[in-house]
C-alpha cells in the first residue's frame, strides 16, 4: 500500500474518492470542508481510504478516538452490550448506568454524574445546572444570573453557546443569542474578576483552548480564577470535553496545575470513539439541584453508551494512559521545538497535544493540512495558519517521528510551491 495521495493543487483526485466526495457534496449539507480523504478502514493510529492508501491520524476526530480507532477492549464492551440491550429510554433503570457513573464520579474525584451524548448537550446542561444552583442555592434574584466566559472559546454549536462565541463563522446569522453571557480575554484573571458582579453564577472555561489552537494559559492563572471563584460564591465550570481523559497528560488538563472544578463537562473521548457519551460531573451540592423532570436526554445514560463509558474510565484508573499521553508528548514537543524559526513561528501544547503556527508567508493551515495528507498525515487546520496535532494516544514513538518528518516536509514543500510562483511570476515571458 501507498502512503499519502496526490492532493497538491493540479494533481487528479482518485475516481473513488471523487465520486464519495461527489455524493456528500451534493446531498449533505454544506457544515463543513472535509480534506479530500475518504476513510474506509482504521486500526490503532492508523486509517485507510477508499484507495487502499494509509494515513496515520493527527487528529483523533478531535480526541474522541484517543484510544485508538477500534480498540480492541472498547469494541469487546460494545459487542457484548449490543448483545444484550442498547437503549432505555431513563423512563426505566438499566442495569449498566450505576457502575458507569458510580466509577465516573471517582475517576473525576467527586460525587455526581449527569449523563448526555454530546458535547455542546453537556455545556448546555451545566448551563442550567449553573443557573438553578444560582437561583436555588446563592439567591441571584429570577433571570438575573450571568456566567464569565473566555474570548476564543469553542464549547459547541448550540445556539445558546455560539451565543457567547468570539467566532463570527460561528454566529452571524444566528441569531438572537440568549442573554446572560459576559466574555473576557482567555489567560487574564484580572479582566475576569472585574467582570464578576452579585449576578454571576459561574466562570466557564476550557482548561487550554482546544479549537482556538491549543492555547496553553499561564500557569498560574486556573489557581487564580480558582481563588476568585471561590472567594465570590461563583462556580468554575471546566470544559474537559477535548483537554480531559488522557490527552494532556493526565487524567484532566487541570490537573497538571492541581485546580478542582465545582463542575467538569466531558465527552469526546469518553464515548471511546464508539459512541457519543457526555457528561456533566460536580459536587452533589452543585449538581444535585436538579429535580426530576427538569432535564433530560432520550439517548443520555444508555445501556451502551454506559458499558462503552464504564470501559474507557476503567482504561484511566491505572494512569497508563495518562503516562504514555505525558511520555510521547514530551517527545512531540521536544522535535516540534526545533522547527521554530524553521518555517514555524511558535508551537503549543502539553501532552499529546499541539497546536502548530506555520509561517503565514508559507501558506494556511489549510494548506499545510493538504500537503500533509499528501505525506500520509491527517491532520487539520483550526484558524488561519495553525494546525492541530493529536494522534490518539495508541502511537509509537516512531509515528510521531513519521508526523513531524511529514510535517518538515511538507512545510519544504510549501515553500518550494511559493519559491515557483515567485520565479514563475518573474521569468521572462519566452524564458
Ligand atoms: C468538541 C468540543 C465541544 C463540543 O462537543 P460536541 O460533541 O461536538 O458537541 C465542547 N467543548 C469543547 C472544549 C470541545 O472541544
Amino acid at each position: 500500500m501507498t502512503e499519502g495521495m496526490p492532493t497538491t493543487p493540479g494533481d487528479e483526485v482518485p475516481p473513488a474518492t471523487a465520486a464519495a466526495i461527489a455524493r456528500v457534496e451534493r446531498f449533505g449539507a454544506h457544515n463543513y470542508h472535509p480534506l479530500p480523504v475518504v476513510v474506509a478502514h482504521a486500526a490503532g493510529a492508523w486509517v485507510t481510504d477508499v484507495e487502499g492508501r494509509r494515513y496515520l491520524d493527527c487528529l483523533a476526530a478531535y480526541s474522541a478516538v484517543n484510544f485508538g480507532h477500534g480498540n480492541p477492549r472498547l469494541l469487546r464492551a460494545a459487542r457484548e452490550q449490543l448483545d444484550r440491550v442498547t437503549l432505555t429510554s431513563r423512563a426505566f433503570h438499566n442495569d449498566r448506568l450505576g457502575p458507569f457513573l458510580e466509577e465516573l464520579a471517582a475517576l473525576a474525584r467527586t460525587d455526581l454524574v449527569l449523563p448526555m451524548n454530546t458535547g455542546a448537550e453537556a455545556v448546555e446542561s451545566a448551563i442550567k445546572v449553573a443557573r438553578a444552583w444560582g437561583y436555588r442555592v446563592k439567591g441571584v434574584p429570577a433571570e438575573r444570573a450571568t456566567i464569565v466566559v473566555a474570548d476564543g472559546n469553542f464549547h459547541g454549536r448550540t445556539t445558546t453557546i455560539v451565543g457567547f462565541s468570539s467566532d463570527p463563522q460561528a454566529r452571524e446569522g444566528f441569531g438572537p443569542f440568549t442573554p446572560g453571557f459576559r466574555s473576557v480575554p482567555y489567560g487574564d484573571a484580572e479582566a475576569l474578576a472585574a467582570a464578576i458582579d452579585a449576578t454571576t453564577v459561574a466562570v466557564l472555561l476550557e482548561p487550554i483552548q482546544g479549537e482556538a489552537g491549543v492555547v496553553v494559559p499561564p500557569a498560574g492563572y486556573l489557581p487564580e480564577v480558582r481563588r476568585i471563584t471561590a472567594e465570590n460564591d461563583v462556580l468554575l465550570v471546566l470544559d474537559e470535553i477535548q483537554s480531559g481523559l488522557g490527552r494532556a497528560g493526565a487524567t484532566f488538563a487541570a490537573d497538571l496545575v492541581g485546580v478542582e472544578p465545582d463542575l467538569r463537562t466531558l465527552g469526546k473521548a469518553l464515548g471511546g470513539g464508539v459512541v457519543p457519551v457526555s457528561a456533566v460531573v460536580g459536587r452533589a451540592d452543585v449538581l444535585g439541584v436538579l429535580h426530576p423532570g427538569e432535564h433530560g436526554s432520550t439517548f443520555g445514560g444508555n445501556p451502551l453508551a454506559a458499558a462503552v463509558g464504564l470501559e474507557v474510565v476503567r482504561m484511566l484508573q491505572t494512569g497508563e494512559w495518562q503516562e504514555r499521553a505525558a511520555r510521547l508528548g514530551a517527545h512531540l514537543h521536544a522535535r516540534l521545538a526545533a522547527l521554530v524559526g524553521n518555517g514555524v513561528v511558535a508551537v503549543r501544547g502539553v501532552g499529546l497535544w499541539a497546536g502548530v503556527d506555520v509561517d503565514p508567508a508559507l501558506g494556511s493551515g489549510r494548506e499545510l493540512s493538504e500537503r500533509l495528507l499528501a505525506r500520509g498525515v491527517l491532520a487539520k487546520d483550526t484558524h488561519g495558519s495553525t494546525i492541530r496535532l493529536a494522534p490518539p494516544l495508541v502511537v509509537e514513538e516512531s509515528d510521531v517521528d513519521l508526523a513531524v518528518d511529514a510535517l518538515i516536509g511538507a512545510i519544504g514543500d510549501l515553500a518550494s510551491a511559493r519559491l515557483g510562483s515567485a520565479s514563475r511570476r518573474h521569468a521572462p515571458a519566452n524564458g
